[in-house]
Order: structure tokens, then C-alpha cells, then sequence
């Protein structure tokens, strides 16, 4: 496979990385590690719209640049650089997005699909439960048919964007004991949330979701009523490969950090940089990034062929996730006390990057999927 970047996904990448210096790290470094306002979050999705961000790989025929997904995970990975936060919230965006394109109706199409690719809307995708998260088809959450509407109770847990979002697609099962995914408007809707205070990426909002007998028309199913599973199951491959870019931006701040720490720290006279065990240490955390990047990239063109990739997908997931953690805990290690204080970025690039083993598949899940896949026996029946 060829990695070598075309003519024009270098100059995407280019270009964005401008950005990014010139117009979003004055701005997001104003909130680091903790919540970013709504009203900026959108200032900055509107602005990396612009550049692919939220719409590069939705078709052209339905609004978006139609890019390949090569160039968009680099989008991800140079936004996760900078803010693992932003970059969560806009993978997560364009996520619906695709969905919506995929499986909307006419209507909803029409009503929500530029807002939620030009940054105007922000959007959330709610499976997980508090009794559920790996064993999706377990799920509680019911949608009782009543005339031409739906009415939905039970309650979501660990959603991303969710106190941000403008729409939620939820996925619950009918009393026809169909998963169905609904798409619920805030302002129509008017459904509660919470924030959940956690470990790291505490710029991207996570909470639960209530539903207490929530009256949705049935024309909000996307994907039909029935055709939730499918369609959260193939959302699978690529948000692997997504919540991987953000393994690869955190780590690579994270060399990127101790490379001019150790160039700039001295003991025994000279810098820590001359030091063999700190320069392996380096070496150690550079090969393992090149080695996740690699999986990523093959995951990532893969998707392009739209056929199913769970091997590779799952791969790269799981490989990058956790050595994004191992990375960053060798950039503390290189730091020494200062890696462990609030004064350095460190300690938020591990806080972060631990956070990513578990969405999209554990990486326990993740493995399991690859050893089904190589071995053609199931260890999930
Ligand atoms: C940063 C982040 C973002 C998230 N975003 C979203 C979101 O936007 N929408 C959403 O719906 N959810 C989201 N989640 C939730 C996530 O999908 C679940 O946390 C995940 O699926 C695991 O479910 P669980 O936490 O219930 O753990 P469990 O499923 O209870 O698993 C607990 C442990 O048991 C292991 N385990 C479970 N089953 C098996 C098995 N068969 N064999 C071996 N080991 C097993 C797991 O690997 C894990 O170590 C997010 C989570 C995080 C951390």
C-alpha cells in the first residue's frame, strides 16, 4: 500500500496546519483542560469546516467536499495536535452527518445536513447505557409505537458532545423488538442532560442522556425502523479508525514535548537528550507513533473501498490507543517531576490519550474481533 501523500492531501494538511497555529491554538488554549463553551466550539467548527473539518468525507451530492478518508483522518490527526477535544467533537459531527446522508429521509436531510456540515449544528450518537456498552444488542432503551410516533424512555450513558449537541441520534429498540436509531432535535425534543466529570479530554463533553417518555415522529428513524443496528455497526470501522487519529495527535504532542524537553533539561552537566537511556526512551516512543501511524493510514484507505475491514480496522484501534498510552507515559518519564505537575502538558497528553482505549470497541473487543476474524470462532457467544 502507498502512503505517500498526494499532491493534494499534502496541501489539505499544509494549509490546515496553518490554520491551526495562525487561528485555533490562541483560542483553544484558553481551555485546555476543561469545558469549551458552545458558542466557541462552534466559532471554531465553522472555521475548520472551511478546511474539511465536520464535512470531507460526506459526498458532494449531499453538501460535503467528498474527500477520501486518507485526508480526512489527517485533518483529525493535526486538529488532535492541538485539541483532542475539538477534534473528538467534530469526528463525532461529521459521524452523524454520515449517517444522516446514508439513512436520513428526504426531509431530515434537508433540515439538518448543512448545519451539521458547515458547523451551525453539533451532533452526538447515544448506544451506550448504563447496564450496556460492549454488548450492544443488550440494550434497554424502548420506542413504543403510538400512532404516527414513537414514544422513547431509558436512559444513554457516556455520549460524547451530548450537552453540546443540537441533535442525538439514539438507538433504541421498538416494541416490535427492532433497534431503530431516532433522530432527536433539542429544541423540538427538549431532552435533559448531564456532563460527566472524567479522567482527561475534559474539553469534550460526555454525559448521560434521560429519556422519559419522549414523544419522537416515527419519520425521525434513520436508516428505517429497523435498520439502526446495521447502520451503527458499519459506523463501527470508521469511528476506530477516527478515535485512532486522536491517539496519533496526542502522542505526537506528547514526542514532540519531550523531544525539546530533553534537548533543553540538563543533569550530570550536559543535556538529558545526551543521555543513552533518555535517547531510547525517545526512540521507543517515536517507532511505536511511526508503527500506530501506519495501521491508522492502512485503516483509513481501506474504508475508502467500502468493504468491511474489521481486521485492519480493529488493528489499528487497538494498537494505536494503547501505545498512545505507553507514549505518553514515557513522555512523564522523560519530564521526571515536572511530567507529573499541571505546570507541563504531560500529565493531560496521558490523562488524554488513556481515555481513547475504551470507546468504539475495548481494546479487549477489539481483539476479540480480530481473533474471530483470523480464527473463524467466536468468543462473544
Ligand atoms: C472517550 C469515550 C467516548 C465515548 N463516546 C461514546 C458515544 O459517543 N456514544 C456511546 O454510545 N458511547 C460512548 N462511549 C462509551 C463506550 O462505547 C463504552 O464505554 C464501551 O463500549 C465499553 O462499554 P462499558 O464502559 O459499559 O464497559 P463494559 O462493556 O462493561 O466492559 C468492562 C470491561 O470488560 C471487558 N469486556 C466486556 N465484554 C468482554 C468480553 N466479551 N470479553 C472480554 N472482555 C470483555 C471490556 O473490555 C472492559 O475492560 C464512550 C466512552 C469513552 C471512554
Amino acid at each position: 500500500m502507498d502512503f505517500e501523500l498526494t499532491e493534494e492531501q499534502q496541501l489539505a494538511v499544509d494549509s490546515w496546519r496553518g490554520v491551526l497555529e495562525r487561528d485555533i491554538r490562541p483560542i483553544i488554549n484558553q481551555y485546555l483542560d476543561g469545558a469549551i463553551p458552545k458558542e466557541v466550539t462552534h466559532q471554531l467548527l465553522r472555521l475548520g469546516a472551511q478546511y474539511g473539518m465536520c464535512c470531507a468525507e460526506v459526498g458532494e451530492a449531499d453538501g460535503g467536499l467528498g474527500l477520501d478518508m486518507l485526508t480526512s483522518g489527517l485533518i483529525s490527526e493535526e486538529l488532535s495536535r492541538v485539541s483532542p477535544d475539538l477534534a473528538g467533537t467534530g469526528f463525532l459531527t461529521q459521524g452523524v452527518a454520515l449517517k444522516l446522508a446514508r439513512g436520513g429521509s428526504p426531509e431530515l436531510k434537508a433540515r439538518y445536513l448543512s448545519g451539521l456540515l458547515s458547523g451551525e449544528l453539533i451532533g452526538s450518537s447515544a448506544v451506550s447505557e448504563p447496564d450496556m456498552g460492549s454488548h450492544v444488542r443488550g440494550l434497554k432503551t424502548r420506542a413504543v409505537r403510538d400512532g404516527d410516533n414513537y414514544r422513547i424512555s431509558g436512559e444513554k450513558m457516556w455520549t460524547s458532545n451530548i450537552t453540546v449537541a443540537d441533535l442525538a441520534l439514539v438507538l433504541a429498540r421498538t416494541d416490535e423488538d427492532e433497534f431503530t436509531i431516532f433522530l432527536l432535535d433539542r429544541e423540538d425534543h427538549g431532552y435533559e442532560s448531564r456532563e460527566i466529570d472524567k479522567l482527561g479530554l475534559a474539553g469534550w463533553s460526555m454525559g448521560q442522556l434521560v429519556l422519559d417518555d419522549l414523544v419522537v415522529p416515527a419519520a425521525n428513524a434513520v436508516g428505517g425502523i429497523g435498520g439502526g443496528l446495521r447502520l451503527t455497526m458499519n459506523g463501527f470501522e470508521r469511528s476506530r479508525c477516527f478515535v485512532s487519529t486522536l491517539a496519533l495527535g496526542i502522542a505526537q504532542a506528547a514526542l514532540d514535548d519531550s523531544i525539546a524537553y530533553a534537548r533543553e533539561r540538563a543533569s550530570f552537566g550536559k543535556p538529558i537528550g545526551s543521555h543513552q537511556l533518555i535517547q531510547g526512551l525517545i526512540a521507543e516512543m517515536a517507532t511505536e507513533l511511526d508503527a500506530a501511524r501506519l495501521l491508522v493510514y492502512r485503516g483509513l484507505k481501506l474504508l475508502n473501498r467500502e468493504e468491511p475491514s474489521p481486521i485492519e480496522t480493529s488493528m489499528c484501534k487497538y494498537f494505536a490507543t494503547e501505545a498512545a498510552t505507553r507514549i505518553t507515559s514515557k513522555a512523564i518519564q522523560v519530564h521526571g517531576a515536572f511530567g507529573i505537575s499541571k505546570e507541563f502538558p504531560v500529565e493531560r497528553h496521558f490523562r488524554n490519550a488513556r481515555m481513547l482505549t475504551i470507546p468504539d470497541g475495548t481494546t479487549q473487543i477489539n481483539q476479540l474481533i480480530i481473533g474471530r476474524n483470523l480464527l473463524g470462532l467466536s468468543a462473544f457467544d
